[in-house]
């Protein structure tokens, strides 16, 4: 495997609509991202011990057999079948033992039997293995009942995984329990796709620095600190690009340093159509933007554009529908840039304890948590709520025709988990 090999980069009216498309719907806007993005980044070898987290960047194939040799399940005694019978049987004890790692060497002749311990290689001979509770023992016998059914308390060499076997499929990212299975399979090290880098950059005159003094008209940087740790929790690599100015020059100036920090980059803020909604009029400019009007509550414009190769997502600049589009729309697509594959939530449909009312037209998401068996939502609707964004666990799917939810009614609940955050 060439470690440094680059996938090609996107095209650049990758993020064109169709001439006349106006209201996107979000079903058709997740459509049309899945089909042109691809992965953008590199690949290479990590050790296993590191691996947790990453994208499979090949399948994975068992080295070895899980288990490798068949071994006991429990600490006992084990004999050949055919000397046993029903009801009560004693047999004599080989000399020695078979414990886990340190192997029975010999084989147990038919009408004798060999204590074993749990994890112990079933030396040759043995057919099955009795509980120890269910034994009397002294030093040279073993008396236990039988009936025994052949290979009672054995694994079976390879009944997990056969050597040869597909283990883990490329794509996947990589859980605490896939390290387990791919270590018992024999794996030490494991192809994995670079970390995709996702820059994040605020703008906005009114925009300052958490912590800072704020003067009138001045805010604190809500998305960048959300966007940095929302990019950490998906596994990504957040790189901060700080904050700019509604300044045409600086973005520009930015984005431009971007190209070498980052292969995909968030702004906030910015990218409606307005006299200072730079990001939009900027990649307009630059001749690769499409501004897709998506029907989604809350959200405005979703700008997304291509800045001489690099793709930019232009969030809305209010935190709520920040949050929402990327989890709606970056989420997904930045797993296809990762390699990891496009991404759907998995959703639940549950027990309303809320009324609500919707019109037709636009897919809506409702801040919410489950408490008691029931999804509940935040008391208020404003998209300038930050403290209801913090207060939810999940959201609350509505779709796009015209709904009217009464308390005990099912809907669809997606919780922030279900988007790796
Ligand atoms: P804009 O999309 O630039 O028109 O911004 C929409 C709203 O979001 C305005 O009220 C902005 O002040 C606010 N906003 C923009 N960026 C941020 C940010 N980084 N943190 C908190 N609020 C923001
Ligand atoms: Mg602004």
């Amino acid at each position: 495997m060439s470690s440094k090999l680059r996938p090609p980069p996107l095209q650049n009216d990758c993020f064109s609509l169709p001439p006349g498309v106006n209201w996107t719907p979000v079903d058709q806007a997740l459509t049309m991202l899945r089909e042109r993005l691809h992965p953008v980044v590199a690949h290479s070898e990590v050790p296993l011990m590191q691996a947790a987290g990453r994208v499979l960047a090949q399948d994975v194939t068992a080295q070895r057999s899980n288990p490798p040799q068949a071994n006991s399940a429990v600490d006992g005694y084990g004999f050949a079948l055919s000397a046993v019978h029903d009801g009560d049987n004693t047999l004599p004890l080989v000399q020695g033992r078979a414990a886990a790692g340190v192997p029975f060497e010999g084989v147990v002749p038919a009408g004798q039997a060999i204590r074993i311990l749990t994890g112990a290689a079933v030396p040759p001979g043995v057919e099955a293995v009795v509980l120890e509770e269910d034994c009397a023992v002294d030093a040279t016998h073993v008396a236990f009942r039988g009936p025994v059914k052949a290979f009672s308390n054995m694994r079976k060499a390879g009944e997990d995984v056969t050597e040869g076997d597909l283990a883990l499929r490329q794509g996947r990212v990589l859980t605490p329990a896939d390290l387990a299975l791919a270590s018992a399979v024999g794996i030490g090290k494991m192809p994995v796709f670079d970390r995709l880098r996702v820059g994040v950059l605020s703008t906005g005159d009114e925009i300052i620095e958490p912590g800072g003094s704020a003067g009138p008209g001045q805010i604190f940087d809500a998305n960048r600190p959300m966007l940095l740790s929302l990019a950490a929790r998906m596994g990504y690599a957040p790189v901060d690009l700080g904050h700019v100015k509604d300044d045409r020059a600086a973005l520009r100036h930015r984005l431009d340093q971007a190209r070498q920090q980052a292969d995909v980059v968030l702004t906030s803020g910015g990218a409606s159509a307005g006299d200072e909604d730079h990001v939009s009029a900027l990649l307009k400019e630059s001749g690769a933007l499409a501004e897709w009007r998506i029907a989604l509550k809350p959200g405005r414009p979703l700008a997304l554009g291509m800045w001489d190769g690099l793709p930019v997502f232009g969030l809305p600049g209010n935190p709520v529908a920040a949050l929402l589009c990327t989890l709606i729309f970056a989420r997904p697509a930045f797993g296809l840039m990762a390699g990891a594959g496009w991404q759907d939530p998995q959703g639940f449909q549950v027990s309303a304890a809320f009324e609500k009312r919707k019109k037709p037209g636009r897919r809506e998401y409702l801040r919410a948590r489950m408490r008691d068996g029931r999804v509940e939502v935040f008391k208020s609707e404003g998209s300038g709520r930050i403290s209801g964004l913090s207060w939810a666990e999940g959201l609350v799917e509505l779709p796009d025709e015209a709904v009217t939810i009464t308390p005990g009614d099912m809907v669809r609940y997606l919780p922030f988990g279900s988007f790796g955050v």
